[in-house]
């Protein structure tokens, strides 16, 4: 019937529209309003700086004494002008403006990024020494943000390994920054310390931070000079895979850079529905749950997740004692339909003809097929129009909840109990159980069983004509299929969620 997929099609349309003036506005932050004065004013000497320097403050409220410097520094990194950075900070000191902390920790910034991109010479090694020892004579204690930058320009000089104790600091008071722990993996793989390296980056990962290409790339620097490179490669590209990593969308370019610097072949590519990447024509593989792995996620949600977080809580003896009764003697099924999830999947405002036609729909079209289904629901269904309620409850199992309970967790509960194959139908993500998981391995595990198990409606037509967007027959893992390894990396768009791009790899 026409109207459902009108409906959904209107609600999608709606998102869309209410997200995307966020994206298209630039916004106008201080940092933003003084880079464009920099940009439009002429400046070859540290004193053109002056008028400069009295012209943002004159002009914008936002910008004080006590912030334009630090604001500076940090634009003009940002936007790659190391140089006149420099020769911002020399302007400062010819006027005898002290630095203060914001300030100094854009200083170590500066420094890390030109280090990172030019040649790092004795000269700039003995800048980023001095500078530190200064500091530390000045502020015996300081804050994590500036210990946090102090570790990006340290990380490149000899002294590289005092980022350790640094980082222990941080750790007194709060979490050192995935980008920190980056730098100093990416220090020790070029220092030959391969031990330290693979423990912080597992301690990165662990810690469900991000990996910035700079581990990426120095290791592949590291291994450019040894002879079994291959092997090398290989090695890091199966840790992806074990740790599920993804290149991060900002980071794709360093990344290909870094493998193409190993006279490497990488190509961007898109996998198809069916798997298959359209630059070699591989066949991406699936990478299926054993029964152990699926048993011991089973298992830990149970515990961790249904037991764990309390969600009985929200829910009356009786109805426990009355899902535990149900689950006790529950069949298998191949199916289970979050009932309110699908009701509501065209909004919130339709009329009980709209939302339990969807439901109807999504059970008729499984029911077709011959699976037996379980749909999870709210008492107030039984309320709904007889028409599809009748049918529902003839088709399917149904277990209903008091309208205040939690979905979720019942939901998770009777698909893991089920079996590892039972497919969920639901739109909702359940990211929130996936984080009360504490062990990165089994985030990973429930990430991959979601995955390949869950259906997300996108029209319903009368009848049990239903679109769904599907599992991909394919994993979003690393991988190796034949000559070609195939990495996956983040999108960067917030619209399209069901695009990956990939690298295709021929070593
Ligand atoms: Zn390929």
């Amino acid at each position: 019937m026409m109207f459902r997929r009108l409906y959904l099609t209107q609600f999608i349309a709606k998102r869309f529209i209410q997200r995307r003036p966020e994206v298209m506005k630039e916004r106008q932050t201080p940092q933003n309003l003084l880079w464009k004065t920099i940009e439009n004013t002429k400046i070859s000497l540290p004193q053109d700086w002056k008028n400069v320097r009295n012209e943002i403050l004159n002009s914008f409220r936002s910008i004080t004494p006590a912030n334009i410097d630090a604001i500076t520094v940090n634009v003009c990194t940002t936007n790659k002008k190391y140089d006149l950075a420099l020769s911002y900070l020399e302007f400062l000191k010819t006027e005898n403006i002290q630095l203060n902390l914001a300030t100094l920790g854009n200083y170590f910034k500066l420094l890390h990024a030109k280090g990172l991109e030019e040649q790092f010479s004795p000269k700039d090694e003995e800048k980023i020494l001095l500078l530190y020892e200064k500091v530390r004579k000045e502020y015996p204690i300081l804050d994590q943000s500036t210990l946090n930058s102090i570790i990006q320009a340290l990380s490149l000089t000899s002294q590289w390994k005092q980022c350790l104790g640094l980082l222990d600091e941080i750790k007194i008071t709060s979490s050192p920054t995935a980008y920190s722990y980056c730098v100093i993996i990416g220090a020790a793989f070029l220092h030959k310390e391969d031990d330290l390296a693979w423990k912080l980056l597992n301690e990165v990962i662990d810690n469900d931070k991000t990996v910035y290409s700079i581990v990426y790339s120095s290791y592949f620097k590291r291994i450019g000079k040894k002879s079994d490179k291959g092997s090398q490669i290989e090695k890091m590209f199966t840790f992806m895979q074990d740790k599920c990593l993804k290149i991060e969308s900002n980071q794709i370019e360093e990344f290909v850079e870094s493998l193409k610097s190993l006279k490497t072949i990488v190509r961007s590519s898109v996998v198809t529905q069916r798997g298959v990447c359209k630059f070699c024509n591989s066949k991406l593989l699936q990478f299926d749950l054993t029964q152990s792995e699926f048993d011991e996620i089973k298992q830990k949600i149970i515990d961790n997740v249904i037991i764990g977080k309390d969600v009985y809580a929200r829910t009356t003896a009786e109805e426990l004692s009355k899902f535990k009764s149900f689950v006790s003697n529950m069949p298998s099924f191949d199916v289970v339909i979050d009932g309110l999830n699908v009701a509501y999947s065209a909004g919130l405002k339709q009329p009980p003809q709209v939302t339990s036609g969807l439901v109807q729909s999504v059970v008729a079209h499984f029911v077709s097929q011959g699976k037996k289904v379980l749909l999870l629901g709210r008492n107030h269904m039984n309320k709904w129009p007889r028409n599809n309620w009748g049918y529902i409850k003839e088709n399917a199992t149904i277990f209903l909840t008091e309208d205040l309970s939690q979905d979720d967790p019942y939901l998770l509960y009777c698909a893991l109990s089920s079996g590892k194959d039972t497919v969920i139908v639901t739109k909702d993500l359940m990211r929130g159980h996936k984080f009360l998981l504490k062990d990165v391995r089994l985030k990973i595990l429930f990430d991959r069983w979601l995955s390949q198990r869950q259906y997300q409606l996108v029209f319903a037509k009368e009848g049990g004509n239903c679109i769904f967007k599907k599992p991909p027959n394919y994993t979003h893992l690393a991988q190796r299929n034949g000559h070609f390894w195939h990495i996956p990396c983040k999108s960067e768009s917030r619209f399209i969620t069901n695009k990956t791009y990939w690298l295709c790899v021929q070593k």
